[in-house]
């Protein structure tokens, strides 16, 4: 859903089940109980549990996301499946599992930059963007971004034009958001893989944009 930034914030969230909490460290406590109890019970081998663990943490990530993104940027008929059907867009490069069975891209351009939060705990995009970031989950980020989401991008060293409408996603436990970023000019020519570097995490998210190769190069010069 759409979300206008308001002053009091107010909105639906339907969160129907729930697979994180805001509460880390009690999740965590409790985490730790059940995985000690099953391991206990000869339930779960603990190898297994570390697997999946690795998996998430290594080779589940934001890579994943700047593939789809940058093979949207040279392929128009996956960019027009990808805002049209991204769950399915995404699974065809060979990305699904849990917390990404419902997904909706969003593209931003010149009028509109999207954003997305989840104003009740951290819902999130695993297949393509792996583990959020601590601020992702923070109380702050998901109360101001969308009060503020203006000010919120300031704070990432964003700033849009001012005739350049922000949108803010509120993810669900149903919905997850991936944002399409604008592709940087003189970018003509590159490929896919290349082009994907330019693809950052906070980028897919809103609160960044893609990397711009020349206002890398206008840095590095004297
Ligand atoms: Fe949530």
């Amino acid at each position: 859903m759409a979300l206008e930034p308001t002053p009091t914030g107010g909105m639906t969230h339907g969160h129907g089940r729930h697979e994180e909490g805001s509460d880390l460290s009690d999740i965590a406590l409790r985490v730790r109980a059940l995985e000690s109890l099953l391991i206990e019970k000869g339930y779960v081998d603990p190898a297994a549990l570390d697997a999946i663990v690795e998996t998430y943490e290594t080779k589940i990530g934001p890579r994943n996301g700047a593939r789809v993104v940058a093979r949207s940027w040279v392929d128009p008929a996956f960019r027009e499946w990808l805002l049209d059907d991204a769950t399915a867009a995404i699974r065809s490069l060979g990305y699904a599992g849990r917390q990404g069975e419902h997904m909706v891209a969003v593209e931003n351009t010149d009028a509109v930059h999207n954003m997305v939060v989840c104003t009740l705990c951290s819902c999130y995009p695993l297949p393509v963007l792996g583990l959020p970031p601590v601020w992702y989950k923070s109380a702050p980020y998901r109360s101001r971004a969308v009060m503020d989401p203006r000010g919120v991008l300031a704070e990432f060293g964003v700033s849009l034009r001012a005739d350049t409408k922000i949108r803010v996603w509120d993810s669900t436990a149903e919905i997850r958001y991936l944002v399409v970023p604008m592709r940087p000019a003189a970018t003509g020519g590159w490929s896919e893989e290349r082009l994907a570097s330019l693809v950052t995490r906070d980028s897919m998210i809103g609160t960044g944009l893609a990397i711009d190769p020349q206002s890398l190069a206008a840095e590095a010069a004297p």
